[in-house]
């Protein structure tokens, strides 16, 4: 492990501060759980130049906010977030995805925040003796494209991307895509101040620089998620389809979450994992699905409507079928009470 300035923040102004000059790629990080960072720190992917310890923060609750929402602190656990009574009874979806991933270890320590900034499990991105990621070492190519492929994008890849740029890599988090469905905002503290990010905009897409997972700048710090009221309690669903039956990334996951009034579907939110560069929503396929009548007819198309577009590698293809037939089996089981 390559050596690094260790510094314990004890406010979030101090550790904002402390993030001061953190644009370079080897720049200061912030540490809470430490469940991602470490291991990447570990095997060299990762050679931040100074951890800033954030775990002494006031950012580990979990309350009602005045809208009826609730918002979870950026150092709350992933497990007591999962288990909270407040998660359980109003985004039971959230704890369903929260407790697919991982192992109880991990949950217990992992973070909120920590879980919002997962890295890719891309092979090549995590094994430096694979010389091309674009996403590790900007402009040095992508192994992926030729390589095994099977667990990559299939939705989001820059069509103009090229030699240096390309990258399909999948973000890892099934937290994020519970979040998305759910339209969660994420609030953070730069040194301008506070501003709120939609978590549908917090990931983004490769682009030309994939090298950047998100939009959060380098000196800002998350302080909490803020989940909005929701009435899809009784009708939502999360689905994870992967090798092995725990301790396994997504090949593909849906978060679903419907408001119903008989078997009419009043509004629907929906996002997928494991197939894009972040967690993939498609308001094209909300609004199908929005004063529908539940069925299988109505479920296809929304999932024929947010898979187009996709394209699989050699190794990949499946996902799109897989993809469309994991969406309709979670708009079924979310019409019929699914997370209850
Ligand atoms: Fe790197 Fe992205 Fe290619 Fe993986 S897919 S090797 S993370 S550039």
């Amino acid at each position: 492990m390559h050596p690094f300035e260790y510094q314990r923040a004890d406010s979030p102004e101090a550790a904002v501060h402390a993030l001061t000059g953190s644009h370079t790629v080897h720049g200061a990080k912030l540490i809470g759980g430490g469940t991602n960072l470490i291991d990447l720190m570990k095997d060299g992917v990762a050679q931040p130049s100074k951890l800033i310890d954030i775990t002494q923060l006031e950012l580990n609750t979990v309350e009602e906010t005045k809208d009826g929402g609730v918002r979870v602190g950026a150092l709350v656990r992933n497990s007591d977030m999962a288990n909270h009574p407040l998660i359980r009874s109003r985004y039971p979806v959230l704890t369903q995805a929260l407790l697919s991933g991982a192992s109880p270890q991990l949950r217990n320590m992992a973070t909120a925040g920590g879980n919002l900034m997962q890295r890719t499990r891309c092979y090549y991105f995590m094994d430096t003796a694979f010389p091309a990621c674009n996403k590790r070492n900007p402009g040095s190519g992508c192994d992926a494209v030729k390589g095994i492929n099977r667990i990559h994008a299939v939705l989001g890849v820059n069509p103009h991307a090229d030699e240096k740029t390309v990258c399909i890599a999948t973000h890892p988090s099934d937290m994020c895509v519970a979040l998305a469905a759910l339209g969660a905002t994420v609030q953070v503290k730069g040194p301008k101040g506070v501003r709120s990010i939609p978590v549908r905009e917090f990931h983004r897409l490769p682009g030309k620089t994939p090298e950047l997972d998100t939009n959060l700048a380098a000196d800002e710090l998350i302080t909490a998620i803020d989940l909005p009221r929701s009435n899809a309690a009784a009708h939502s669903h999360y689905t994870k389809v992967r090798d092995r039956q725990s301790y396994a990334f997504a090949l593909v996951s849906v978060a679903a979450a419907l408001e119903m009034d008989g078997q009419t579907i009043r509004s629907a939110q929906l996002a997928l994992g494991g197939v894009a560069h972040k967690p993939w929503t498609s308001i094209e396929a909300e609004r199908s699905l929005a004063g529908a009548t539940a069925g299988p007819e109505t479920f296809r198309k929304a999932a024929e409507l947010m898979m187009a577009g996709a394209t699989g590698y050699e190794h990949n293809t499946f996902k799109i079928e897989l993809a469309k037939q994991s969406i309709v089996r979670t708009l079924v089981l979310a019409s019929k009470g699914g997370a209850a």
